[in-house]
């Protein structure tokens, strides 16, 4: 039987689809299977009653348009400037810091001196490094560049993304969320929401004569003589020298695959991945009166004590303080529906806690505290959807997770090359580090580098 495809690839993400698209342009039959009904994933929109949201990433770090721009398209965007408004103590930081950034430091009883001291110590360590080089953890990081508690409970952000316990986080976090890594100090939003992003990578596919097939589901992958052989789906069997899993290393080693091949030593080094926490989000329609402010995206919640706050999380527990966040893309890009502006909040579920009743109570408490920090909101709401961890499995199609592999210092994620010949990993669970749709594009994009060199 000939093989109609060169490359099969598992899951439509934007690992998956950035492989798709390079490989396609260098002249590959691809071939992208979904199981969902929309591509995209963890980078996806839904729309519910005419309103329309981002259900996974909804900022995007500008290092990722150079991969667009290789692929010769544009992404219609406006930059976000990470403006976050994190209430900590009654306190006010609005990030990208300018001149109002020692106003705000001077609330947090910082001297003059002691804000010069900060500002040259964060210099150091975002141009060249300096301190995440020194210290093996983010949280060390941060006791070295900054003195004030409330800075420092500011800074540990991280751990929302990263997925792992403040102090276990590797200290390169810094690097990735406050130097230039990915580039997420300068982030944007795509005009046409985050489902914009998977949309432009699969026209890409689709424009080179590859195909991308969605309400499919792979179940198995055929591997013969240590080598990948096609893939077992439920529309049938497809047969490709070499396939691309993006459903994530796990899912690939332990489900896909069964192991078969696959040594002991590398299974147990998966096996020992933890997951990061799970996000429950809260959709909303809201009237203009609330006090959101023009051309911010994004506003944080921070507890007095963030890494206490962490560890309750991570033991399972309901924390007596809430990190969440509140997304208003439409502030950014200026759109409205029936007069209102949509906005998303997340908030973070202990680890193990699945029972909705409970998530829809903290839900409605997570909706009391957002006036702390968008005046009038609840006031203004008119429409309102929670969506828990489970309905996201259950109703979205995929796991809520921001870092399916934790990234913890106790163990390093693998490369996209699976030990089996024509077999690779692509995605957040795999190396380059960051967890984030930056460094599963960046993953995409080296393995077709990879595949392509290696003929
Ligand atoms: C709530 C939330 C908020 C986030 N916010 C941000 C943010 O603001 N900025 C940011 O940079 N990152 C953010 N992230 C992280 C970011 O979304 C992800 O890191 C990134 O999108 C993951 O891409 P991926 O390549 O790993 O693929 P995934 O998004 O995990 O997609 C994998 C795809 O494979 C499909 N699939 C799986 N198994 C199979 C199978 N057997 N057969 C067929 N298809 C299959 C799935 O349906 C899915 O479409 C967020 C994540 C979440 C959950």
């Amino acid at each position: 039987m000939n093989k109609v495809y060169d490359i099969i690839i598992i899951g439509a993400g934007l690992g998956g689809l950035t492989a798709g698209a390079f490989l396609s342009k260098a002249g590959k039959k691809v071939l992208v299977i979904e199981k969902n009904n929309i591509i995209g994933g963890r980078c996806s929109s839904r729309a519910w009653d005419g309103f329309s949201f981002d259900v996974g990433a909804d900022y995007f770090a500008k290092g990722m348009l150079k991969t667009f721009a290789r692929l010769d398209k544009d992404v219609a965007l406006r930059p976000i400037g990470f403006s976050v408004k994190s209430f900590n103590k009654g306190k006010v930081m609005t990030i990208p810091p300018g001149l109002h950034l020692i106003r705000e430091l001077s609330e947090f009883g910082m001297s003059k001196k002691e804000i010069a001291k900060f500002g040259i110590r964060m210099m150091k360590e975002i141009v060249f490094k300096g301190y995440s080089k020194r210290y093996k953890t983010n949280d060390r990081v941060i006791d070295a560049v900054a003195d004030n508690d409330i800075l420092r409970n500011i800074l540990n952000i991280g751990a929302f993304f990263s997925g792992s316990l403040p102090y276990k986080m590797p200290s390169y976090w810094f690097n990735l969320l406050f130097g230039r890594t990915y580039g997420y100090d300068f982030p944007f939003y795509p005009m046409g929401g985050a489902q914009r992003i998977p949309d432009l990578l699969s026209e890409v596919i689709k424009e080179n004569g590859g195909e991308v097939r969605t309400n499919i589901s792979v179940e198995r992958i055929h591997i013969e003589r240590n080598k990948a052989a096609g893939v077992k789906t439920s529309d049938g069997e497809i047969e490709a020298d070499v396939v691309i899993s993006n459903s994530g290393i796990q899912d690939t080693v332990f489900n896909l695959t069964k192991g078969k091949g696959l040594s002991i030593e590398f299974k147990d080094r998966v096996k020992r991945y933890k997951p990061g926490l799970l996000m429950n989000s809260i959709f909303t329609a809201f009237k203009m009166d609330a006090g959101i402010i023009n051309g911010a995206h994004l506003y944080c919640y921070f507890p007095d004590d963030v890494k206490k706050m962490f560890s309750a999380l991570h033991n399972g527990e309901f924390p007596d303080d809430y990190i969440f966040t509140v997304s208003v893309p439409d502030a950014v890009t200026g759109k409205r529906t029936d007069g209102c502006y949509t906005g998303t909040i997340k908030f973070i579920a202990p680890r193990g806690e699945n029972n909705k009743e409970i998530i829809l109570k903290e839900g409605d408490k997570v909706i009391e505290m957002a006036d702390r920090i968008i005046p009038n909101f609840k006031k203004s709401l008119v429409w309102k959807k929670i969506v828990t961890s489970e309905d996201y499995e259950n109703e979205i199609g995929f796991e809520s997770c921001i870092a399916p592999v934790a990234e913890s210092i106790e163990y390093k994620k693998t490369g996209h090359r699976m030990p089996i010949r024509g077999l690779y990993c692509v995605g957040a669970t795999v190396l380059p580090n960051g967890g984030c749709t930056a460094s599963s594009v960046e993953s995409g994009r080296r393995c077709a580098e990879e595949i392509i060199s290696s003929e």
